[in-house]
């Protein structure tokens, strides 16, 4: 009900006359999709979606209802700093727009091959056997429309209707939603807070007997975590033992502001079952340009081919040829697209040091850092809606990522420095006069 009132509230505004910076905000909202039956005109009957389809949600919300308040009010004309989703500040760079204009003129623009062109296969297969040291050749490259699309296709390679999948909480919020998606039962292991998010083997051993594939996401969001090596080994003797598919969500692998970015295709036995999806929207600013890609087996590229064949018929040539582009232009690119980020997160981190309410755990990488205010006594929901009303500021609850950061907010490092800098003192200003006198925790 609440969410079917936001919706009717974000729909309203939309069609009212708002300024032209909430136009350009409300071009990337999603909003949540009408819930419950759809009326026909057939004699009073009542037309029903898929099972399928009506349950991606998993009955509940999805719980981004403060994401939508937050954009409603920017509809109505409050100026409210966003520190919500992972759409940086800058747009698509204009060089790769001008490739991507001289491809679509040079004559880019029909029906482009599906598994993608030769050109980006054979770019991003480059790039990931110098990134990971394992051979890789265009027949294991799969050219998709954006990251998520990738999950999606991953999903639909490994599963049946019914297979359990595992994924890891806190998670991105769209992970069990594409596993029901697929017609497969989304089963969550936690990481803990007190374990600094990192997922422990045992725990996903445990839940590993009857599924068929774990997702894992490192450069992690919400949590800007980056699994060790330790972790990465014991994720990949899991999936070994109990023959799981991995599905490894790499689209910030371009964001790592400590130690390294392991690749788990790269551990022993780990290539042959695991399918990692990559994506230009963190890494190259590309967010509404739809690419990213698929890397597994061949055989399992020969069947995503065919699975694309049948949904998207391929991505745009000229998509394609601008990211072949901007992927040429090299990693010294790619840090600059990531640099406002990492100089974001030392703002946050030298704020952090002035005070004792608010913890976090250093992010290793991801534009996204995940702050403990359990010393508030306050629920991530309810600081986050304090926020968004007292100081215009709204940040992502940690619940909406699962339960294992209940009590946490997420921080989106994706405002200018100077406004990101107000904004998290205010948050945590905030944060201090909430917290009961003297509860603080030790630095
Ligand atoms: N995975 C993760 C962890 C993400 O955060 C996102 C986007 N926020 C995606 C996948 C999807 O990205 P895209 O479809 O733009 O590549």
């Amino acid at each position: 009900m609440q969410m079917q009132r936001v919706h009717n509230m974000v729909m309203r505004g939309m069609l009212g006359a708002f300024h032209a910076a909430a136009k350009v905000d409300l071009q990337a909202l999603t909003l949540p999709p009408p819930a419950g039956p759809i009326r026909a005109n057939l004699k009073g009957r009542t037309m029903q979606a898929s099972t399928r389809i009506s349950g991606i949600l998993g009955g509940g919300g999805d719980g981004w209802g403060l994401f939508y308040r937050a954009r409603a009010m920017v509809a109505a004309g409050v100026p409210v700093t966003e520190l919500t989703i992972g759409e940086h500040d800058i747009r698509t760079d204009p060089v790769i727009l001008d490739a991507m204009d001289r491809a679509a003129r040079g004559g880019a623009t029909g029906y482009a091959a599906i598994p993608g062109t030769d050109a980006l296969r054979d770019t991003v297969a480059a790039r990931v056997q110098a990134a990971t040291g394992v051979e890789t050749m265009r027949a294991n490259v799969l050219i998709v429309p954006g990251g998520q699309s990738g999950l999606f296709a991953a999903h639909t390679a490994v599963l049946d209707a019914g297979d359990t999948a595992l994924f890891i909480d806190p998670y991105y919020a769209t992970y069990p939603g594409t596993i029901r998606g697929v017609g497969a039962v989304p089963r969550a292991v936690p990481a803990r807070p007190e374990d600094g998010f990192q997922p422990r083997a045992a725990d996903i051993a445990a839940a590993a007997p009857g599924a068929r594939s774990l997702l894992i996401n490192s450069p992690n969001n919400p949590t800007g975590v980056i699994y060790t090596p330790a972790t990465l080994d014991g994720i990949a003797g899991v999936c070994r033992d109990h023959d799981l598919w991995l599905i490894s969500d790499e689209v910030y692998d371009t964001q790592v502001w400590q130690g390294a970015h392991v690749s788990p295709r790269a551990l022993p036995g780990m290539a042959d079952r695991t399918l990692v999806v990559g994506s230009m929207s963190k890494s190259h600013a590309m967010t509404g340009s739809r690419v990213g890609w698929i890397i597994g087996p061949p055989e399992m590229i020969a069947h995503l081919t065919v699975l694309s064949t049948h949904t998207t018929y391929g991505v745009a040539g000229f998509v394609q040829a601008a990211a072949k582009f901007a992927l040429d232009l090299g990693p010294a690119f790619e840090a600059q697209v990531a640099a406002p980020f990492r100089r974001r997160r030392q703002i946050a981190l030298d704020l952090l040091a002035g005070q004792n309410i608010v913890r976090a755990i250093p992010p290793d990488g991801a534009m996204y850092m995940m702050l403990d205010l359990r010393a508030t006594g306050l629920s991530g929901e309810a600081f986050a809606a304090h926020l968004l009303d007292t100081r215009q500021i709204a940040v992502m609850p940690g619940e909406s990522f699962g339960h294992a950061a209940a009590g946490h907010v997420r921080v989106a490092l994706t405002v200018d420095d100077a406004r990101f800098t107000a904004a998290f003192a205010a948050l945590l200003e905030t944060a201090a006069e909430l917290a009961p006198q003297g509860d603080t925790h030790e630095t």
